[in-house]
């Protein structure tokens, strides 16, 4: 029961949990500026490949890869690269010495998988609603069959609900420390989440089969996409303002959206975001976006303001190649029981 629960709200990437931890909603109803697409080449998949909101799964990965089933703790079935795998095992033995245990919750899901998801939540819940909540079938790094979401076995007992795992600090910590070790990265760092689209995951770790460079990339602190060079590091400067409104909590939270939003346009650089002030959450402006979205049940809405320069290729959106940007507006709203949602941006 736990473990179906558990299974959506991983599929669902976080749109459900965004009140309790930072996670992102799949916010997909826009469409991304993506990078050119990726083949793998020869007869062995690429370690080193890059699958985000803007890089798809190459070309004739799934024909290529070679995987394992096992049985988890909670008796799920669990598929994994062949070398992830050995790896994870090496891993795991190590963290035992240290009196950690974990086992896997989550590793590989085919596109297959994803679309036929897709397809159910668009039949239930109509194409809006399962574009916001669905990863995009192609884009999610889970494809691979390199990374892994771990859970935690606490004194005897599963911990794999996001928002307990996440108290659990200190452990992850000491199991971070050892990821490079074994030829992995931790992927969704904390404050990355305008680079990797993702809120801050301790669990959610990667395989590249290279230690020197997952050595290199751990001390560094920086996210794959980084490495890579598919993203500037540039600090994000965050001003919260002052709000009678919203704790900062919300304001908080609100940010991690927008960041997560700003994943999908792929090579764009961000550079500040601010809250605009309270006296733009007017209801006057909640009605205007209620009367455009009648199906909506939206109680706050907060403006914000946001520099940034795009990249050669805008895609989709009205927005300049090779702009600077700055004070360009973007609306959020939310309702009683969901995280905020970024409404527009770039169109
Ligand atoms: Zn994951």
């Amino acid at each position: 029961m736990k473990n179906s629960k558990r299974f959506v709200a991983l599929l669902m990437a976080g749109v459900m949990s965004t009140a309790v931890f930072a996670g992102c909603s799949a916010q997909n109803n826009t469409e991304p500026v993506e990078a050119t697409t990726q083949s793998v080449k020869s007869g062995s998949i690429d370690y080193m490949a890059l699958v985000n909101k803007t890089h798809a799964l190459p070309d004739n990965w799934e024909k290529q890869l070679k995987t394992v089933h096992i049985k988890n703790s909670v008796g799920d079935d669990v598929e994994v690269e062949k070398k992830a795998y050995d790896a994870y095992l090496k891993l795991k033995a190590d963290l035992k010495k240290d009196k950690i245990e974990v086992d896997l919750d989550s590793a590989r899901r085919s596109v297959a998988e994803q679309q036929r998801i897709m397809d159910d939540f668009t039949k239930k819940y109509g194409a809006d609603y399962a574009a916001k909540t669905v990863a995009k079938p192609g884009y999610s790094e889970h494809h691979t069959g390199l990374a892994l979401d771990l859970y935690l076995i606490i004194n005897g007992k599963d911990v794999t609900e996001n928002e307990d795992m996440i108290k659990y600090t200190k452990i992850w910590a000491t199991i971070h420390k050892k990821l490079a070790n074994y030829g992995f990265i931790l992927r969704y760092l904390e404050g990355s989440e305008h680079i990797t689209g993702y809120g801050y995951e301790p669990w959610h770790i990667r395989y590249i089969d290279d230690v020197k460079t997952a050595k290199e990339i751990t001390d560094k602190g920086i996210t794959f996409e980084e490495y890579l060079g598919t993203a500037s590091g540039k600090k994000v400067t965050i001003d919260y303002g002052s709000s009678k409104l919203y704790k900062k909590d919300d304001l908080e939270s609100a940010v991690i959206q927008i960041k997560c939003k700003f994943a999908f346009y792929d090579g764009f650089e961000l550079s500040a975001i601010r809250y605009a002030g309270d006296n733009y959450a007017t209801d006057k402006k909640l009605n205007e976006i209620k009367k455009a979205d009648p199906k909506s049940k939206y109680t706050d809405i907060a403006k914000f303001l946001m520099d940034f320069r795009t990249s050669k290729n805008t895609g989709d959106t009205k927005l300049k190649p090779d702009t600077d940007y700055k004070d360009y507006e973007c609306w959020l709203a939310r309702t009683k029981d969901d995280g905020w949602e970024v409404l527009d941006f770039g169109g």
